[in-house]
C-alpha cells in the first residue's frame, strides 16, 4: 500500500513542478500599451469617452488621417469560450471596415493552453488581417483554403481539434467588430452581412406594374384622411386638419414601395439606361429600393435636401433601423419609370441601403411614413404617427444565405453523422442497461459487450469525436455565473452537450455509475489498460478499507478547491484543472509538455496497482457525478436478505470496493459494471443460490462458505 501512495505523491509533485513552470497571463489595454501596439508613424489618439475604443491616426507629411480603430473585443462581445471566460482580442478596424490587425490579448481555452499550444491560435488570427467585415469569411474544415475566394466567400483555415474554440473566437470578433463599425463606421443595425440573402441577378421575368403587384414584387398601403385622424386621437394633433374632418374617405397617402435592385423589379420598371445608370451608382452589395406615394401628404418634407436621409419615410429589420439615404437619381417619370397613367402623378424617391447595412432581403422589411401635426403658433406641440407598410419579398428572387457558419447551430449540422453515431450508442446502452439478462445471465458476454463498448467510448467518443466530459464543463459554468454571463457556449461542443444531457437523466435512474462506467474516455481507457496488465500477470490491490474510506474522500476536496477556485481565479483555475489528465489523455493523444504525460501516464499505469485508483480517489469529474448522482430515484442492484449477513461474495467481488460488509451499495461509488448483478443472477456465484441448489443434497454451514469467499483476493 505505500508503494502506491509513494507513486501517487510522486506522481502529484512531478506534475505540479511542471505545471508550475507554465503559466499564462491576460492583459487589458491602457494608452501605453496602445502605444507600444501601434508604433509610429501611427499615432494613438485619446480612448474615446462613450465607446472604449481607441482612434488610430496615421501621419502624413502634411496631414493626419484616421487609420483605425482599435478595440478590445471583450469589452463589445464577451462570448465565453470553453473555460467560461471569453477570449480577449486587440482588433483594429479601419475605416472601411477592413481589419488593420487581429490579435490574442487573452484566453483560457483549454485546448490552447499548454494543449495544441498558442501557435495555431495566433497563426488563426493573422488570417484575419486585410479581410475586410463585409466580406463573408468562412472557416475551411482543415484543408488549407486560406486567402481562397470563392464567389462572396473567403475561406481561413481553422485549427484541427480547435474547431468550437475558433468559431467562438470568430463569432467573438466579427460581434465586436460589427458593434464598433456600426458606431464608427455608420454601419446600421441591421444583421450580419454574412448571413443574409443575396438578390439573384439571373432571374427577370417581363412584367408590368400590375403584374409586378400581382407578383408581391411592388406593395402597396392607402391611408384615408379618416385613418389619419384616427391615429391623433386623443393627442395635441386631434382635429387639427381641417381637410380630414370635411372629407374623411378621401385618399391621405397611396404608398407603394419596390426592391428596385432585384432585376424582375429594376429593369421592368427603368428604362435599360437608368437600370445601368443604377447598376454603376450603386457599390458591391447595395440596394436600390424605390417608394413612391400619391395623394395629399408629400412624400419628402418642405425642408428635404436631395441626396439625404429622408424625413418622412424610414424603414426597419426585426425592429432595427436600417438607414437609407436619397440616392438622387435624376429619374424623369414619363421617360425613366414605366408607371401606369394614375401614378404619372405620384411623388417617387429611389434610395439605397448600404451594404454594410445588413439588409436581407429575404426577411420581412417595414416601412414606416411619419406624419407631423403641429398644434399652437408661439411654441407648437408637434405630434407624430407612423403608419407602417410591411413588405415581404418572394424568395424565387434571392440566393438564400447558407447556413450560419458561424454560430454553433452549423456545427451541429456538420457533425450529424458522430451525433448519430453517438445516439444509436447511448440507445444501446439505455436497452443493455434496461435489459442486463441478455448480460448477466451470460458472464463472458458481459465481459465482451463492456470491453467492445469500452473500447467504443475511448477511440469514439474520446480520441475521435473528442467528447471527453471535463471538469472544464463544470468549472467553466461557476466561471460564466460568476461573470454574470450565458452557458449558451456548451452549444459550440454538441458531443458535449448530447453527452451531459443523456448523464443528466442517467443520474435520476442510475446515478453517477452510467458515466463514470461506460462512458467517460478516461475511465474506460483505465479500464482497459488494467485489463490487458492484468492478463500480463500484474494484479492490482485491494486498498484496506480504512485507507479506501479516506482516500474516496480526496476527490471531494479536489472537487470543492476547483470549484471555489473558479469562483475567484480564472489563472488558477487554469493550473488546478490540470489535475485532470483528460486533455493530455484524450484531447492531445499524450502529445504534450512532459510533466503532462508524466501525469496522465502514471494515472493509467496506476490503475494496473490500484484499479481504476484515479477514478475512485482523485477524479474531480467523478466526485460531481457522485454528488450529481445522488438525484438517483432507485436501488437498480438487487439485494438478498443474506447479503453482508452472513454472505461476502459481493463485497469481495466489487472491484471498485463500493459495497460494503452489510451487502449494501454505495451508489456514488459504483460504476455499474455489472458484476454483482452477474453474481446475484448466477446458480453458480451466488452463495446462497448455491446453498439452495445443494440443500436437498449436502449440508454446508453458509458461514463457512460466505467466510471462503470474503478471503479471496480480488479479481
Ligand atoms: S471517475 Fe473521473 S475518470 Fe473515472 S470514469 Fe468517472 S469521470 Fe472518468
Ligand atoms: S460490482 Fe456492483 S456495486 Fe460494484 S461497481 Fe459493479 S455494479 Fe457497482
Amino acid at each position: 500500500m505505500s508503494r502506491v501512495v509513494m507513486h501517487l505523491l510522486t506522481s502529484v509533485v512531478v506534475f505540479l513542478s511542471g505545471l508550475f513552470l507554465m503559466s499564462a497571463h491576460a492583459g487589458v489595454m491602457t494608452h501605453e500599451t496602445m502605444v507600444q501596439a501601434f508604433p509610429a508613424p501611427l499615432v494613438v489618439g485619446e480612448k474615446d469617452r462613450d465607446l472604449p475604443v481607441w482612434p488610430i491616426f496615421r501621419q502624413e507629411l502634411t496631414s493626419t488621417t484616421i487609420a483605425a480603430y482599435a478595440f478590445e473585443s471583450q469589452d463589445f462581445a464577451a462570448i465565453p469560450g470553453f473555460s467560461g471566460t471569453p477570449f480577449n482580442l486587440l482588433i483594429a478596424l479601419d475605416p472601411n471596415g477592413q481589419f488593420m490587425d487581429v490579435r490574442v490579448l487573452s484566453h483560457h481555452e483549454p485546448v490552447f493552453l499548454e494543449g495544441l499550444g498558442e501557435r495555431p491560435l495566433f497563426a488563426f488570427v493573422e488570417q484575419y488581417k486585410d479581410l475586410s467585415l463585409t466580406q463573408s469569411i468562412k472557416i475551411g474544415t482543415g484543408q488549407s483554403k486560406s486567402g481562397k475566394e470563392n464567389g462572396a466567400n473567403v475561406y481561413i483555415d481553422g485549427v484541427s481539434k480547435a474547431t468550437a474554440s475558433v468559431r467562438i473566437l470568430n463569432q467573438s470578433l466579427l460581434a465586436a467588430s460589427l458593434k464598433v463599425a456600426r458606431a464608427k463606421l455608420g454601419y446600421s443595425e441591421g444583421r450580419d452581412p454574412d448571413l443574409i440573402a443575396k438578390i439573384r441577378p439571373d432571374v427577370f421575368k417581363p412584367l408590368d406594374w400590375y403584374g409586378l403587384q400581382k407578383a408581391g414584387l411592388i406593395q402597396r398601403a392607402t391611408f384615408k384622411n379618416s385613418d389619419v385622424e384616427k391615429a391623433f386621437k386623443d393627442s395635441a394633433g386631434e382635429g387639427v386638419d381641417v381637410e380630414a374632418d370635411q372629407q374623411p374617405n378621401a385618399l391621405f397617402a397611396d404608398v407603394y414601395v419596390a426592391h428596385l435592385s432585384v432585376p424582375t423589379v429594376g429593369k421592368n420598371l427603368l428604362s435599360p439606361e437608368k437600370w445601368a445608370y443604377l447598376q454603376q451608382r450603386l457599390d458591391p452589395g447595395d440596394q436600390a429600393l424605390l417608394v413612391l406615394a400619391r395623394g395629399r401628404y408629400p412624400l419628402m418634407g418642405e425642408d428635404f435636401v436631395r441626396g439625404t436621409v429622408p424625413d418622412r419615410i424610414s424603414l426597419t429589420q426585426q425592429n432595427l433601423p436600417i438607414e437609407i439615404r436619397d440616392l438622387d437619381l435624376d429619374l424623369d417619370l414619363d421617360a425613366s419609370l414605366n408607371l401606369p397613367s394614375e401614378l404619372m402623378d405620384a411623388q417617387w424617391l429611389a434610395v439605397r441601403v448600404i451594404a454594410p447595412a445588413g439588409l436581407d432581403p429575404a426577411q420581412p422589411l417595414s416601412y414606416a411614413l411619419h406624419v407631423t401635426r403641429s398644434k399652437g403658433m408661439v411654441y407648437p406641440e408637434l405630434v407624430t404617427r407612423h403608419f407602417s407598410l410591411a413588405t415581404q419579398l418572394p424568395h424565387d428572387y434571392l440566393e438564400l444565405a447558407d447556413a450560419d457558419q458561424k454560430t454553433w447551430h452549423s456545427i451541429w449540422l456538420d457533425r450529424w453523422l458522430e451525433l448519430m453515431v453517438l445516439l444509436c450508442a447511448l440507445a444501446v446502452l439505455v436497452w443493455a442497461l434496461r435489459e442486463p439478462s441478455w448480460l448477466v445471465h451470460h458472464p463472458h458476454r458481459l465481459v465482451w459487450f463492456r470491453r467492445g463498448y469500452l473500447l467504443f467510448t475511448v477511440c469514439f467518443i474520446g480520441w475521435y469525436a473528442q467528447g471527453q466530459l471535463s471538469i472544464v464543463n463544470l468549472t467553466a459554468v461557476v466561471q460564466a455565473v460568476a461573470a454574470g454571463r450565458g452557458v449558451g457556449f456548451f452549444m459550440y461542443d454538441p458531443m458535449t452537450v448530447l453527452l451531459w444531457t443523456f448523464v443528466a437523466v442517467t443520474f435520476f435512474v442510475w446515478g453517477r455509475g452510467t458515466f463514470c462506467g461506460w462512458l467517460c474516455p478516461f475511465g474506460a481507457l483505465q479500464e482497459l489498460i488494467s485489463s490487458v496488465t492484468r492478463g500480463l500477470g500484474f494484479q492490482w490491490r485491494r486498498v484496506p478499507q480504512r485507507w479506501d474510506d479516506r482516500l474516496k474522500k480526496l476527490k471531494y476536496l479536489v472537487l470543492v478547491v476547483l470549484l471555489v477556485c473558479a469562483a475567484v481565479s480564472v489563472t488558477w483555475t487554469d493550473r488546478l484543472v490540470e489535475v485532470e489528465p483528460f486533455k493530455t489523455s484524450i484531447t492531445l493523444n499524450f502529445v504534450r509538455a512532459w510533466p503532462f504525460v508524466v501525469w496522465a501516464v502514471a494515472m493509467v499505469l496506476l490503475s494496473a496497482f490500484v484499479y481504476k485508483g484515479y477514478c475512485r480517489y482523485l477524479c474531480p469529474l467523478g466526485a460531481g457525478m457522485g454528488v450529481l448522482g445522488k438525484l438517483r430515484r432507485w436501488d437498480w442492484i438487487a439485494r438478498r436478505s443474506e447479503c453482508g449477513q452472513p454472505c461476502q461474495r459481493c463485497h469481495a467481488d466489487c472491484a471498485y470496493q463500493a459495497i460494503d460488509k452489510q451487502g449494501k451499495v454505495d451508489y456514488d461509488e459504483c460504476f455499474q459494471c455489472l458484476d454483482c448483478v452477474v453474481i446475484f443472477e448466477s446458480d453458480a456465484l451466488c452463495v446462497p443460490r448455491i446453498l439452495d441448489q445443494r440443500a436437498h443434497h449436502d449440508v454446508i454451514p453458509i458461514h463457512a462458505v460466505a467466510n471462503a469467499v470474503s478471503d479471496k483476493e480480488p479479481r
